[in-house]
């Protein structure tokens, strides 16, 4: 793979002097990255209780990117947050790159996700004490690469995203476009295969918006990542393979 097929960077006109994003050199042995079976989700009890989600039933193949857009309080951050594990779900089956999460301990459960799902909070939920570089070298630390390995890592995955010149930033001196790649080259560490966003371009103008749209829809169509975006946002539909309709908990 030549060099300018790896340019991730050239939305933000940024040459991309990386070999990280290159393409993993292990296939996934399941094409179906994501796949669900009757997922149900209730919220409390007796008079509480709200069921957020009916007879769940996905089939996501790898290397695509998919959408899940429904009206607010339709249930898309509690299935989100279900398939990146974060979330148990009341009853049904979740399958991630061919393992059944819902069968996994919690401890099983946390080093999954640390190595196959990179998560971009709609918040960006970046530290507001470390500098841009920081914020992604903490995640790299997560995953076991420390020192220069992984300072030299988190430059790299910065300069992917185009903010090679704003690593010794602190959040509150970017922009909301720029914490948002930060928060993708972040969500970018350690290669993870499956990528999952809960509406990454709701805090951000239309020309910040874009590039975060390119990103992610060239990390599935380049890279072979499976990218799952809740979002309102109508500008991403151009770019996705598909798109999931939620509806008062249920997919349509
Ligand atoms: P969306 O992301 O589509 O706006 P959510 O998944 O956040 O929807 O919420 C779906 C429904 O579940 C909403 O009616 C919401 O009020 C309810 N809900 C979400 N989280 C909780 C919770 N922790 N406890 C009780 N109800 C919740
Ligand atoms: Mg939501």
């Amino acid at each position: 793979m030549t060099v300018s097929h790896l340019n991730l960077a050239s939305s933000f006109s940024v040459p991309l002097s990386s070999q990280y994003l290159a393409e993993r050199e292990v296939a996934p042995a399941v094409s179906e990255a994501i796949a669900t079976r009757g997922v149900e989700m209730v919220y409390g009890e007796g008079a509480e209780r709200f069921q957020a989600l009916s007879s769940i039933n996905l089939e996501i193949p790898a290397g695509s990117i998919h959408l899940l857009m429904g009206p607010s309080g339709s249930g898309k951050t509690t299935l989100l947050s279900i398939l990146a594990g974060i979330l148990t779900p009341s009853s049904g089956n979740v399958r991630l790159l061919g393992q059944e999460i819902t069968k996994m301990s919690r401890s099983q459960l946390s080093q999954f996700r640390l190595q196959n799902i990179g998560f971009i909070f709609q918040g960006f939920n970046l530290f507001p004490a470390l500098t841009a570089l920081e914020n992604v070298e903490l995640a790299l630390e997560m995953k076991g690469i420390r020192g220069k390995a992984a300072r030299h890592e988190a430059m790299a995955l910065l300069e992917a995203v185009g903010l090679g010149n704003r690593a010794k930033n602190l959040p509150k001196n970017l922009s909301g476009g720029q914490k948002q790649r930060v928060a993708i080259a972040r969500a970018l560490a350690g290669n993870p295969p499956l990528i999952m966003a809960d509406e990454p371009t709701a805090a951000l103008d239309s020309t910040s918006g874009h590039a975060v749209i390119d990103l992610l829809s060239r990390l599935a169509k380049e890279r072979g990542r499976t990218v799952l975006i809740v979002t309102h946002d109508p500008r991403i539909m151009d770019v996705a393979d598909r798109v999931l309709y939620l509806e008062d908990g249920r997919l349509k």
